[in-house]
């Protein structure tokens, strides 16, 4: 049997912990994973793109454990009543091959997002950091907000959404959870006085969310929104004077803001800055970007942290996902002779 998370799982799991505190422990399995980076067989995600979004499969393995997410990008889909990101997650044990966890992933991606971002900025941004600018209020927004609370104690946002009632629905989600919030009229209005901004838009385009004259010195740049081959958030001026940091660089350079840029444009990996091994803010007036897109190692961290947070808990159920014959040579048994596991024989329901 395979354990099974689902939605309902996944949700009772996180109510029961606490959001925060379940960020909170995330990030720390994130962070774990990251130190040991150089034991991961890693590779750049596979997309496959249509002209509405992308499908993904992202697989990362540390030897013992074998993850993958699939996960689709899909900006389009809000205007049809779906989310823009979907996924379901499998976790593995590498010495047999069989999955040990078939798990959702959506609202798992919204918070390992969140908390790889706060993460990042907790090793980057100034430590004085009080004010966070979040653009772009979708699905993805609240989950920000709350990680950066939790990691970095953030509570005053100043947010701005092209869409009213998106901007709405997020100050709805979080007032009552201990934040001040501004609504700003504009991008250029949400940046006013902000430590730490946050780009979070969902458009299918090279977008300007951020110009160069919105950027000032010390900010740091949490750029998650631009994340596919021709989709970003920032105007390539604020790039130029920005000292950029990423998880994969393979990856980044085909997703992220630095697609705009060379192929040699400097970048630092983020597990370095984490492990000491490179150097992050250096000074109060530079300007760091956390060029995100989403790595596999996260979802591996992830999957890895729901398997050990439900054990002994009622938060999955078990799936028949393999058949497992008691004669392993036997599979054609299971068809043939119902007394083997299936409730009725596939042979038969064909034959009927
Ligand atoms: P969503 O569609 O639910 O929300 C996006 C919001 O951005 C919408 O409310 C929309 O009105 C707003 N928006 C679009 N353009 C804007 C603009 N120019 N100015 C202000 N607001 C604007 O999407 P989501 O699920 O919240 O995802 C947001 C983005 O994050 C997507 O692009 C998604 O692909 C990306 N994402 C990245 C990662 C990562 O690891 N980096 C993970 C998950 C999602």
């Amino acid at each position: 049997m395979v354990r099974y998370v689902g939605v309902k799982h996944a949700t009772g799991l996180v109510a029961s912990v606490g959001i925060e505190r379940f960020i909170i422990g995330l990030a720390q399995y994130i962070e774990d994973d990251f130190r040991r980076w150089p034991q991961f067989e890693k590779s750049a995600r596979i997309a496959s793109h249509s002209a509405d979004g992308v499908i993904e499969l992202m697989p990362a393995s540390d030897g013992e454990l074998y993850g993958f997410k699939y996960v689709n990008g899909h900006p389009i889909n809000t205007r049809r009543g779906l989310s823009t990101v979907t996924a379901f997650g499998v976790l593995s044990d590498v010495s047999t091959g069989y999955p040990l966890l078939l798990s959702e992933m959506t609202v798992l991606t919204a918070l390992r997002t969140a908390a790889t971002s706060a993460l990042a900025a907790k090793h980057l941004a100034r430590k004085d950091s009080r004010v966070m600018a979040i653009i772009g209020l979708g699905a993805q927004s609240e989950f920000q907000a709350i990680a950066f609370k939790a990691l970095l104690g953030i509570r005053h946002l100043r947010v701005f959404d092209s869409d009213p009632a998106a901007t709405e629905k997020f100050v709805d989600n979080l007032e009552r959870l201990g934040f001040a919030i501004d609504v700003a009229a504009s991008s250029a209005d949400a940046v006013i006085g902000a430590d730490i901004i946050t780009t979070v838009t969902a458009d299918k385009t090279n977008a300007t969310v951020l110009s160069d004259n919105m950027v000032g010195a010390g900010v740091h740049l949490n750029a998650v929104g631009g994340d596919c081959p021709g989709k970003t958030e920032l105007q390539r001026d604020v790039l130029l004077r920005s000292d950029v940091f990423v998880e994969f660089p393979e990856q980044t350079r085909i997703e992220g803001e630095i697609q705009q840029m060379g192929p040699d444009f400097p970048v630092t990996e983020l597990w370095q800055v984490i492990t000491g091994e490179a150097p992050g803010r250096r000074s109060a007036k530079q300007i760091t970007l956390f060029d995100s897109v989403g790595f596999a190692i996260e979802d591996f961290s992830t999957l890895r942290y729901v398997y050990d947070q439900t054990q002994g808990t009622g938060f999955y159920s078990d799936l028949d996902l393999l058949a497992e014959p008691s004669d392993p040579k036997d599979l054609f048994g299971m068809l043939s002779r119902p007394a083997q596991q299936t409730s009725r024989p596939l042979l038969a329901a064909v034959e009927a």
